[in-house]
This record gives structure tokens, C-alpha cells and sequence, in this order.
């Protein structure tokens, strides 16, 4: 199994999901994070490219920036295909 891609949050219809351990968080269409970043971009490559705007925290540091799919994207697209969730 291949790692995860930014053409498969589009695929999925998952927003990207940016946090920093600041607290910042932004969640990011996934057209417009492949506009960005690349469509064949993993999620490491990304954290690797993000500098936070409120801290300043670079995420290549590894002080705490990831980037990940939007758990809440995922699971309403779960509730669509009838699965229930908790
Ligand atoms: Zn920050």
C-alpha cells in the first residue's frame, strides 16, 4: 500500500487539516492544496514546507506542525455511505 497523496483527500473530498501546537489550525480545501503543494505531495512533504504565521514554527523543525486529513470530513463521509459513527 502506497503512503497517502494530496489526490486522494480530492478523491475523498477531504479538506487538509493544518495544526500547530500553538493552537492555530487551518483546514484547507484539498483543490487548493493541491494547487500548492502538488497532487502526488504526501502528508510529511507538506509538513516539511509549512512555516506557521502565527508562531513562526517552520514544520521541517519538527516542533509540531502536521498535516493530516480532516478526521471530520472523514467520518461525515462515512455517515454518507450509512456508516454510523461513535
Ligand atoms: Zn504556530
Amino acid at each position: 500500500m502506497r503512503a497517502p497523496i494530496l489526490s486522494d483527500l480530492v478523491a475523498a473530498g477531504q479538506r487538509l487539516d493544518i495544526s500547530c501546537g500553538c493552537g492555530r489550525r487551518v483546514l484547507m480545501d484539498p483543490v487548493e492544496a493541491v494547487k500548492k503543494f502538488g497532487s502526488r505531495t504526501g502528508f510529511a512533504d507538506i509538513e516539511d514546507r509549512l512555516v506557521c504565521s502565527a508562531c513562526g514554527t517552520r514544520g521541517r523543525d519538527r516542533r509540531g506542525i502536521s498535516a493530516r486529513p480532516c478526521i471530520e470530513d472523514h467520518y461525515a463521509g462515512m455517515r454518507g455511505k450509512g456508516w454510523g459513527v461513535g
